[in-house]
Order: structure tokens, then C-alpha cells, then sequence
């Protein structure tokens, strides 16, 4: 059995007959043809294993969802057309009127907003739990149906004890979703620690170049991935075949990328915790992160995302400090190939602001004295 990285190399296997080729077929179609009309009558049996309708899925979407399905170390895999799709299709997929979600106090923000707001509005509840999920015992009610984590979660990169949630939410009867968008299977395998929706963004490291959206959800039981796809199909999601073919284009150079995003993060981390002007530096990989423990227990690999805080306080800090940075542009979204930064609000108790790094696969000595030059124009 060969390594995942050479696994994920391996030429597609939807490939017309007499025909070879190591690139994956690019197949546009919304109509389907079939031979004869007892073949058409039987369509509806052929959807998610077949082709039925364009919406279900061409050779180039199977392609993408088989390689996503190794990637997770096995299962079925649903393509969506976003990450935030992702979260919604579980949510919609699981959920009914009178059902209670716990949620991670640190999640993607608009995870939050999506159960709050829309689900909220049809008769869901949620809650948040705070850290690592060691006090979540305590929070399930007898309509807990559902249970998100996001480890490590967004902005301040909280690591979470998945095994014990994912234990707690089983005894409750409860199923766990996780976001795995930071870490991708390569650095944690959420299938094999006995989660039961594994979701990743691949706008992030899977695409890899800031050029598409797209989001998958990962099950290992071959019912609940009908089920899923039956949602799907209800709520008419849909991923062109053309994003489709740059996410098999990106898991070709996945583990390199990670591999590089992770060293140079590290560099970095350790950089930074050394400035007089920072405060303090959120890296799970970083043996002084509170979260360190958990992250060597359960990953195999890291990733580019990190953030920190100035000691000086106030946003004119953290403008002066964007401003003077050459390497790392100021937008939304991570994983690609390019250095970026973004700044948020902390909430309460922690008020500030806090600076968030996407090392990308510059040289990371530039990326370093980048940095290094733009902390002096803030030192205090
Ligand atoms: C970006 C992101 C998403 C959403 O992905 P989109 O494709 O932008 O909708 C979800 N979860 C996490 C952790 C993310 O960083």
C-alpha cells in the first residue's frame, strides 16, 4: 500500500475507453442521456451511484469526491458549493424543529450565525461550550441532536479534545460534526477518531490558490451518505466541473504545500513569541500554546494559520504594522499558496485586536524579516 500523498498522484480512473491521460477529464452535462426508456424510468435508483441528472454529479465530480474519500482515510464524500454549504447541508441533513446544537464558543463565525439565525428561525437551539469541551458532559439536554467542533477553531485557534466530545456525544446519542479545514486528514483524521461528519473547506488548502470555492462533507456509513445526498438534492447544491478539476489540480500538491505552510508557520510562531512587541501567539504546534498537549496527542502535521496580539494597544498599532508589510497582503480567507493577513476584534473578557497569518510558500526568510521589519515600525 503506498503512501497517501503518492496515492493522491495516481492518474483518475474516469477515463473514456482508448483513451490516457494523466489529467482528469474536465465533463460539462446538466442532461443525462440513457439508452432506452426502462433505463430513464429507473433513473432516480442511479443517483449517487450514477448518472441520473447533471446536478448529481459527472465524471469530474466522482473523481474529486473518490480522491476527497481517501483523503479522509475512507467513507463517502459529498461535494458542496462551499465550505459554509458544508455546514449548512449537515445542519439541514440532522436537524428538525425542538433539536438542541453545542457549539464551540471560538467556531467559524458564520457556523454561529447559520444555527443562530436560520436554524434558529425553524425551531433549532444551541449553546456554546467554552475551550477545550472538557465541561461538555454537563450541557447536553434530551434533545441534543448535534455536536460541532472545530479543532483548532477560528481566529484563536482553540485546540478541542475530540476523542472525548465525540465520546460524550455518543453516550448522549448526539453526532459530531467536525471542521477540519486548519488541519485537512493529512494533519488529523476525523473519521478515525469516531467523528461522524467530517467537513473542510476546500476554498482553503484543498484548492489551495485562491481561486475557487467548494466544501465537502465526509461520512464513513454508506446510508447516511444517501440520506445526505437526498438533502443535497433538496436544497440543489451543485459544484462546477471546472472547480472541480483545480481541487483534484490542488490535492496533487497537497501534502508538499502542507508540509512547507506547517515548517514555515512553526518558524514563524517561534519568531514571534520572541518580539518585544507581542503579546501573545496562537499556534497549537508551539510547545508554549495551551493547546499543545492535545495538538501532539491527536495530529500528525500542522498547518500556515496562526495569530497574535501587539502589547500596544489600540487598532493604530496594528494599521501601522499591516501597513509596513511587504510579503503578506490584507484579505479574507487562507490555505493558498500567497502569505496573507487579516485582523479581528478579540471579544470580552480578551478586548483588542488580534492579527491573523496565513504563512504561505514564499521563502521563509523573507517571510520572517517581513514580519520582523513591521513589528520595529510598532515597537513600543
Ligand atoms: C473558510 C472557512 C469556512 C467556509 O468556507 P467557504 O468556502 O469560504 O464558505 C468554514 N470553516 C472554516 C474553519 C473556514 O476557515
Amino acid at each position: 500500500m503506498a503512501k497517501l500523498v503518492t496515492e493522491l498522484l495516481q492518474p483518475p480512473e474516469h477515463i473514456p475507453p482508448g483513451f490516457a491521460s494523466l489529467s482528469q477529464g474536465v465533463f460539462h452535462a446538466s442532461t443525462i442521456l440513457f439508452p432506452d426508456v426502462a433505463s430513464f424510468l429507473r433513473r432516480q435508483e442511479q443517483a449517487g451511484v450514477g448518472y441520473s441528472y447533471g446536478q448529481n454529479g459527472t465524471p469530474t465530480q466522482y473523481a474529486l469526491a473518490e480522491k476527497l474519500a481517501q483523503l479522509e482515510g475512507g467513507g463517502h464524500t459529498m461535494l458542496v458549493p462551499s465550505g459554509l454549504a458544508a455546514i449548512t447541508l449537515v445542519s439541514s441533513h440532522v436537524l428538525s424543529a425542538g433539536d438542541h446544537v453545542l457549539l464551540p464558543a471560538a467556531v467559524y463565525g458564520p457556523t454561529l450565525s447559520v444555527t443562530r439565525e436560520l436554524f434558529g428561525k425553524w425551531g433549532v437551539r444551541c449553546s456554546v461550550y467554552q475551550h477545550s469541551g472538557a465541561d461538555i458532559g454537563q450541557l447536553f439536554e434530551p434533545r441534543t441532536r448535534l455536536v460541532w467542533v472545530e479543532s483548532p477553531a477560528s481566529n484563536l485557534l482553540e485546540m478541542q479534545d475530540v476523542p472525548a466530545i465525540v465520546a460524550a456525544a455518543h453516550a448522549h446519542g448526539a453526532l459530531v460534526a467536525m471542521d477540519n479545514t486548519w488541519a485537512t486528514p493529512l494533519g488529523f483524521r476525523p473519521l478515525a477518531h469516531g467523528v461522524d461528519f467530517s467537513i473542510q473547506a476546500l476554498t482553503k488548502y484543498v484548492g489551495g490558490h485562491s481561486d475557487l470555492l467548494m466544501g465537502a462533507v465526509t461520512v464513513a456509513d454508506p446510508r447516511r451518505y444517501q440520506e445526505l445526498r437526498q438533502t443535497g438534492e433538496l436544497l440543489g447544491y451543485y459544484v462546477p466541473p471546472d472547480e472541480c478539476f483545480l481541487a483534484l489540480r490542488g490535492l496533487q500538491t497537497l501534502g508538499l504545500r502542507l508540509e512547507r505552510h506547517f515548517a514555515s508557520a512553526l518558524a514563524m510562531a517561534r519568531m514571534l513569541e520572541r518580539q518585544a512587541a507581542v503579546a501573545t501567539v496562537h499556534y497549537p504546534p508551539l510547545p508554549s500554546d495551551p493547546g499543545h498537549a492535545l495538538w501532539r496527542r491527536d495530529f500528525k502535521l500542522g498547518s500556515g494559520l496562526l495569530s497574535f496580539t501587539l502589547r500596544q494597544p489600540g487598532l493604530p498599532a496594528v494599521e501601522a504594522f499591516v501597513a509596513a508589510l511587504r510579503f503578506f497582503r490584507l484579505g479574507n480567507s487562507w490555505g493558498a499558496v500567497h502569505s496573507l493577513v487579516a485582523v479581528a476584534p478579540l471579544q470580552k473578557p480578551r478586548e483588542g485586536w488580534l492579527i491573523r497569518l496565513h504563512i504561505g510558500l514564499e521563502d521563509v526568510d523573507d517571510l520572517l524579516e517581513d514580519v520582523r521589519q513591521a513589528l520595529a515600525a510598532v515597537s513600543p
